[in-house]
């Protein structure tokens, strides 16, 4: 019996699996530093990356970039990754509180730590982690899958984003659909449909290469595509959550 469930995924990973943007503060322009590189990297493997520096002039990394993270828009704050020493952190949380700015995850790197921003940022639901490296902590879920498992959930976030879909809030179940799409990869060598039977009639099985034809179709009438890869944005609220049934939100699209 082939096995796709996946296994190994801690808290941390889970919200690597559950966030797609990371707003990274103290991002660098200057290659070679961490502040640069590590941004860089998680661009590569498909997330979204926005950049605050006080002092940028221009696009880093030719990501969206700030001044001030208060005029990061708010449907950026997915995950706000910190790049400044311990003793910023309380200023650069107390400007978030001021303006409003609540993130799903504040995220310290390695040897970052700080009281004062889980004494604030908690109580108002926020999800703090200290001391982490947000690449190695990522590269950890890959070693745990392979290169191919990589590809495809870099393309799914690539495509999401272009079209402008959610991926499937359930960071284990998207685990489960990347890891079956991954298999289908490795074994037909082609991305096929992990709900859908593969019939051998390659013009027919070819409408079931993710994303599929039908997937725009059942997005728009059911909130999700078939196998769950792709959510109508407004049909998510939380990993876990949806805040609308199909029905009513077909009667508005
Ligand atoms: S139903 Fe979703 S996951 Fe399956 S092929 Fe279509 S778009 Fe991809």
């Amino acid at each position: 019996m082939e096995v796709f469930l996946g296994s190994g995924l801690d808290e941390f990973k889970k919200l690597l699996l559950s966030y797609h943007t990371i707003v990274f503060v103290g991002c660098s322009r200057h290659p070679g530093k961490p502040a640069h590189d590590i941004p860089e990297e998680m661009k590569k493997y498909g997330y979204n990356v926005v950049c605050v520096n006080p002092a940028a002039r221009r696009r880093i990394l030719g990501s969206l970039t700030f001044s001030d993270i208060k005029d990061v828009p708010r449907r950026y704050l997915e995950i706000v990754d910190v790049f400044r020493p311990s003793r910023e952190v309380p200023a650069i949380v107390d400007r978030m509180l001021r303006f409003n700015i609540l993130p799903k995850v504040f995220w310290m790197q390695e040897g970052i730590k700080n009281e004062y921003a889980r004494k604030k940022l908690e109580p108002l639901g926020v999800k703090v982690v200290e001391d982490r490296c947000i690449l190695k902590t990522y590269l950890a879920l890959l070693s745990e899958r392979d290169e191919v498992y990589a590809n495809i959930l870099r393309f799914a976030r690539t495509y999401a984003r272009a079209k402008g879909f959610a991926l499937n809030p359930d960071p284990e179940k998207l685990d489960e659909i990347i890891l079956a799409l991954a298999y289908n990869q490795k074994r037909y060598g082609y991305r096929y449909c992990p709900c859908r039977t593969i019939s051998g009639d390659f013009e027919e099985d070819k409408k079931k290469i993710c994303p599929c034809v039908w997937h725009e179709e059942e997005i728009k009438r059911d909130g999700h595509c078939r196998c769950g890869l792709f959510w109508d944005p407004r049909a998510v609220r939380a990993p876990g959550g949806i805040t609308e049934g199909p029905s009513s939100l077909a009667g508005r699209l």
